[in-house]
């Protein structure tokens, strides 16, 4: 079995979650939204009582390095509210600034909000992506129908994380998870995080992989 994870946003507890990546070897995609970052670290929002920041645009790379990259839009606006044009600069834009800015192809996307329709898709597509993350949880959900909308089996909090994981094993099929590091809010849920990426990567039958070798 393949597994993958996404997480979006590019804020600053992803160097935390890349510190318990990295220890476990455990390959990740990020989704950033490159219209966002400034030239510091800036005030995003409140999650559960707590400020969200961003990461400054120089960090990007050196947290990053090594991981996949995949364009989460360059402002995370609700895309079905958006004429074509705005959706061309949303889209292509940040395809291009995270390919400078990372010297490497960019080729997932990833929806804001996870919302979006037919339009919203094709103008992704036409943009030039090789796939994009779909806003439901599937069991099974590799090969998708549309690689624009391929879904994920869960949310890394999924209270039954591991059963789908199982299920997915016995297939030898993709296991696919979601989320944010801010969604980390204690340390017992860095403990049970760490645990569960220290038990994927040890598990034999199983390999981390980047979502765009699954397509390209
Ligand atoms: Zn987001």
């Amino acid at each position: 079995m393949k597994v993958i994870q996404t997480w979006d946003d590019g804020i600053v507890s992803d160097i935390r979650l890349i510190e318990v990546l990295r220890r476990h070897q455990a390959k990740a995609t990020f989704c950033l939204n490159p219209g966002l970052y400034q030239e510091n670290r800036s005030f995003g929002w409140i999650h559960e009582n707590r400020e969200v920041w961003r990461l400054s645009i120089h960090e990007l790379v050196d947290v990053y390095n090594d991981f996949e990259i995949c364009s989460h839009s360059m402002t995370h606006p609700y895309l079905t509210d958006h004429s074509a044009d705005h959706l061309h600069w949303e889209l292509q834009s940040s395809r291009h600034i995270l390919e400078n800015i990372f010297q490497k192809p960019v080729l997932g996307f990833c929806y804001p909000f996870n919302t979006y329709n037919d339009f919203v898709k094709d103008a992704v597509r036409s943009a030039g992506y090789k796939w994009a993350r779909g806003n439901q949880h599937q069991e099974i959900v590799y090969p998708p129908i549309d690689p624009l909308e391929f879904h994920p089996c869960c949310h890394f909090l999924d209270q039954d994380f591991w059963g789908k994981y199982d299920r997915q094993k016995e297939r030898n099929g993709v296991f696919f998870f979601w989320g944010h590091s801010y969604e980390l809010t204690d340390e017992t849920m860095w403990e049970n995080f760490e645990m569960r990426i220290g038990g994927i990567s040890s598990d034999p039958e199983v390999e981390w992989a980047f979502v765009a070798d699954l397509f390209v």
